[in-house]
């Protein structure tokens, strides 16, 4: 049995676990390959903005120790990078010089340049009828590669998952048991499609078992248990500005809770002759609609 203790832990201070299995990849740990390990990175979110708050400290093997700072490299770059305008409330001058910072030292893994120069275009023709096309030019913000984001949001749940099954008799932690199953990740301006609006609601009656904003909002996570399968929801948002969901443990349940979700709402430009092009549009999300990180209300 879980337990909720996030919401008990004192907001200020760091969880400490002293695991003497990597929390990541459950190797034996030792003096020589274990290393301290911050859950949430210090160099992932805004430099100071975890001074002070609580972070999920725990020992990891060095391997994915460097493994996990190598996916926050980049992620964190580009996910300080407002899209389209828009950014995290608290988004002030020193994270906005960071990000300028970032953006020209990091490396896409997508594009193998400086995030700063990862503006990615692409160029989309459409044949039409006979001798008829329509070409369009998209140009679009840097962007994260999808795969790596679910390996970081990974790592990091595993490391949550650690604390919640942790036993103190043989000091370490569990992890779930089943599968891993990410569904969307979505940036900011698109925090009110409807996969992710119906994912919010669908999971708001299950019991938080962890659930927590901090890094002043610049981190948050939330995961929740299904009340009578072995399936938990998961939810976590990076530097305000990307949110990326799933579900833990059995493939059936998840499947079918997905299945239930959406669709997402797909808007159509008529071109004339009966032609006509789709496509779908980022839907923006109200703060008061926004549910996803809810308190249990039960
Ligand atoms: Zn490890």
């Amino acid at each position: 049995m879980l337990t909720s203790r996030l919401t008990h832990h004192p907001a200020n201070q760091a969880i400490r676990l002293r695991n003497v299995v990597c929390a990541y990849c459950g190797c034996e740990l030792n003096a020589q390959n274990s290393t301290k390990e911050h859950v949430v990175g210090r160099r992932f979110v805004p430099k100071g903005k975890l001074n002070g708050h609580w972070n999920l400290i725990l020992n990891a093997c060095g391997t994915c120790n460097n493994r996990k700072a190598d996916l926050e490299n980049d992620i964190s770059a580009i996910t300080l990078q407002p899209q389209h305008g828009e950014a995290h409330p608290d988004y002030d001058d020193a994270s906005k010089e960071e990000a300028r910072r970032k953006a020209a030292s990091a490396i896409s893994r997508r594009t193998k340049k400086p995030v700063k120069d990862s503006h990615e275009s692409m160029k989309l023709s459409l044949p039409f009828g006979q001798n008829r096309g329509v070409n369009f030019d998209f140009i679009s913000p840097p962007q994260i590669d999808e795969r790596r984001a679910f390996e970081l949001a990974r790592l990091q749940l595993s490391g949550f998952f650690n604390w919640i099954t942790y036993q103190q008799d043989e000091n370490r932690g569990y992890w779930w048991t089943g599968g891993y199953h990410p569904l969307m990740m979505v940036r900011r301006a698109d925090y009110g499609n409807k996969i992710l609006v119906d994912f919010a609601n669908t999971v708001l009656n299950w019991e938080p078992r962890v659930l927590g904003h901090t890094a002043e909002g610049f981190y948050s996570i939330c995961i929740r248990r299904h009340p009578n399968a072995e399936c938990w929801s998961w939810a976590m948002e990076w530097n305000g500005s990307a949110r990326l969901v799933g579900f833990l443990g059995d493939g059936a349940v998840a499947k079918a809770i997905t299945e239930t979700l959406g669709p997402l709402r797909m808007d159509q430009i008529e071109l004339g002759n009966g032609d006509f092009v789709r496509f779908r549009a980022e839907v923006s999300l109200a703060p008061e609609d926004d549910r996803l990180f809810e308190p249990w209300s039960k």
